[in-house]
């Protein structure tokens, strides 16, 4: 059988691979960064969401992580599912149940140098927000890995935030280098970047991130979401309601844009808080309004999912094994382009 045949032909059936590690619940900025633009092409494109478990292992080896992987997978999956996720249409699947993510993976480490890794700037912050000290060699492959992920499916479009740009650019530099050596086997993908590339976090110091916690979490009820905006950073020069007040870079108005459905209402309030005549507290009241508005439909497909519990491993088995079929075509493409000497079975 000609493989390479059949390889070629699947470079014009586009294909989406993107996905979170479970460290923890999604929030705002995964929605606008990557899930946004999941939910907008699920009919265009053929897609591959990943758990990534075995990415949460290179900041954070430790046993009290590794058990919390588990129930940090389900949570995972209902924010999926609860945005609108379609497993019927969507594949969704557990990493580690791949075990040819781990193949490619050490094949792309010989494709790949150190000083390269060591220019990808997101593996320094991961480290110091991990307080690590000095760089674990998973971590320096964290790139790496993902590359094995993302090309595993060969997939041509990888819909992530600004931060993970640099990540995918390494994908893109490993697939060439494979099909130089060996033959073209991998499509070249692209990254594709949310309409709000970096959403800032509830501090207003740094993108909203899970570690960082500064998050907006797409399953808070709707007190937290309100006790969460109160607490938010406006503009620290305005000490007092009736002195205007900048609304370019403030958090508030930032996620008023993004977030509030009623664009005049925002307007309104800019013009307003411009002149000084409208108080830091009305602005939130209206945003925490406008942010449960967004989340209320969000929060009830997850309470459905939630009660129907048991299905959800059981979509968890059934993307992960449409995966592995599509692992193991590709392994089978990989081997014969690099002509492997391999064991008869
Ligand atoms: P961690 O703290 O573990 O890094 P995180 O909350 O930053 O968690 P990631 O797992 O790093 O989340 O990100 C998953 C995806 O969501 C990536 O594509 C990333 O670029 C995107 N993303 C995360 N946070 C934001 C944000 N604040 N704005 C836009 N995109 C984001
Ligand atoms: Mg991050």
């Amino acid at each position: 059988m000609d493989l390479r045949g059949e390889a070629s032909m699947e470079y014009k059936r586009k294909r989406i691979l993107t996905g979170d590690r479970p460290t923890g619940r999604l929030h705002l900025g995964h929605y606008v960064g990557s899930l946004r633009n999941r939910l907008s092409l699920q009919d265009q494109y053929e897609c591959f969401f990943i758990i990534a478990d075995l990415h949460t292992l290179t900041t954070n080896p430790d046993k009290s992580n590794v058990s919390a992987i588990h129930e940090n997978v389900f949570e995972l999956l209902l924010d999926y599912l609860a945005v609108g996720i379609d497993p019927e249409r969507s594949v969704i699947f557990l990493q580690s149940g791949i075990p040819e993510t781990y193949e490619l993976n050490l094949i792309f480490e010989m494709l790949v140098t150190v000083p390269r890794l060591e220019r990808v700037p997101s593996l320094k912050d991961m480290a110091k927000i991990a307080s690590l000290d000095s760089m674990p060699f998973g971590l320096l492959g964290y790139p790496v890995l993902q590359a094995a992920d993302i090309l595993l499916p060969r997939a041509t479009l990888v819909p992530v935030g600004k931060d993970n740009e640099a990540h995918v650019e390494v994908t893109r530099e490993i697939a060439r280098r494979f099909n130089r050596l060996y033959g073209e086997v991998f499509p070249i993908p692209e990254a594709l970047i949310g309409d709000v590339p970096s959403l800032v976090g509830i501090d207003g110091m740094a993108q909203m991130s899970k570690s960082r916690g500064n998050t907006i979490d797409l399953a808070d009820d709707a007190d937290t979401v309100r006790a969460k905006v109160m607490q938010m950073f406006t503009d620290p020069a305005r000490v007092r309601a009736d002195v205007p007040g900048r609304v370019e870079g403030n958090p508030v108005f930032i996620y008023h844009d993004v977030f509030n459905a009623n664009q005049e209402q925002v307007a309104e309030l800019k013009v307003r808080y411009r002149e000084g005549k409208v108080g830091d507290v009305e602005v939130k009241q209206h945003l925490s309004q406008a942010l449960n508005d967004f989340l209320d439909p969000i929060r009830e497909r997850r309470a459905k999912f939630v009660s129907k519990a048991s299905i959800l491993e059981d979509i968890l088995v059934a993307g992960t094994e449409r995966m592995r079929e599509e692992a193991r075509e590709t392994m089978s493409l990989v081997r014969e382009a690099m002509g492997m000497y391999h064991l008869p079975r």
